[in-house]
């Protein structure tokens, strides 16, 4: 199964990612967790992303995709693979369709202003990228990672003006793809307001009832 999960950023992606990874044997691949992880170890992809990261802005095409075919040459990926963050742009779809072309499309809808709120809450951790929130999902012990016991942090890019100028980069750029998919019949639409149990039984039941030709589009 080839799937990516498209939404604007604070959706839920990539918590649910997380789970459904994991739950399905297929590696979840977070291209924004992969350029964080270049800029940590100040690679020359990481020094070359750094800025337009922190101000909420894309990450030029040729790099992402560059960076992406890479990942999926990983025998790992054999099997599927579910993406998160990617594609954002129709170049980026289009180049995605020549070498790993998309089974489904995951659109998680969700009002701005709980966006808003999942983001200013957001922490993560530096070392596993594991993504907790201080009102509804904290960690076990306060400010620390469950997996591996590190110090959690804010992402620069959660700062409120970085924050507009991504909703407003999602708006210009990533919702074409959405229409994009629209076109090709793959996409599945879930609420993703309420618990993040709820949310990943909306997913099971969405993936699970598949697409019936020509009506693929449940909101569930
Ligand atoms: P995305 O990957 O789409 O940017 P995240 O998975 O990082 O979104 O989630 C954004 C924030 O919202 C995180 O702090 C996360 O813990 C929290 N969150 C995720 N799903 C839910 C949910 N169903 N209800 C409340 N908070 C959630
Ligand atoms: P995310 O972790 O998905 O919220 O992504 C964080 C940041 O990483 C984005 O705001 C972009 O700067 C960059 N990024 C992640 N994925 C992509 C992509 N597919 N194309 C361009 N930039 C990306």
């Amino acid at each position: 199964m080839r799937l990516s999960f498209l939404g604007p950023p604070g959706a839920g992606k990539g918590t649910q990612a997380q789970r459904l990874s994991a739950a399905r044997g297929i590696p979840h691949l977070s291209t924004g967790e992969m350029l964080r992880a270049a800029i940590r170890a100040q690679t020359p992809l990481g020094r070359e992303v750094q800025g337009f990261m922190r101000a909420g802005n894309l990450v030029p095409d040729e790099l992402v995709i560059r960076m992406l075919r890479e990942r999926l040459r990983q025998d790992d990926t054999r099997p599927g693979f579910l993406l998160d963050g990617f594609p954002r742009t129709v170049v980026q779809a289009e180049a995605l369709e020549t070498f790993a072309p998309l089974d489904r499309v995951l659109y998680f809808d969700l009002p701005e202003p709980e966006l808003l709120d999942r983001l200013a809450d957001r922490w993560s951790c530096p070392k596993c990228g594991r993504v907790y929130n201080l009102r509804s999902n904290l960690p076990r012990a306060p400010g620390v990672c469950d997996e591996d016991g590190t110090a959690l942090l804010q992402r620069p890019d959660d700062r409120p003006e970085a924050v507009r100028v991504r909703l407003k980069v999602y708006h210009a750029e990533t919702a074409p793809v959405l229409a994009y998919y629209r076109a090709r019949d793959l996409v599945l639409t879930v609420r993703a307001s309420g618990s993040v149990e709820a949310v990943y039984e909306r997913i099971l039941g969405a993936l699970g009832k598949g697409a019936p030709p020509g009506r693929s589009e449940e909101a569930l």
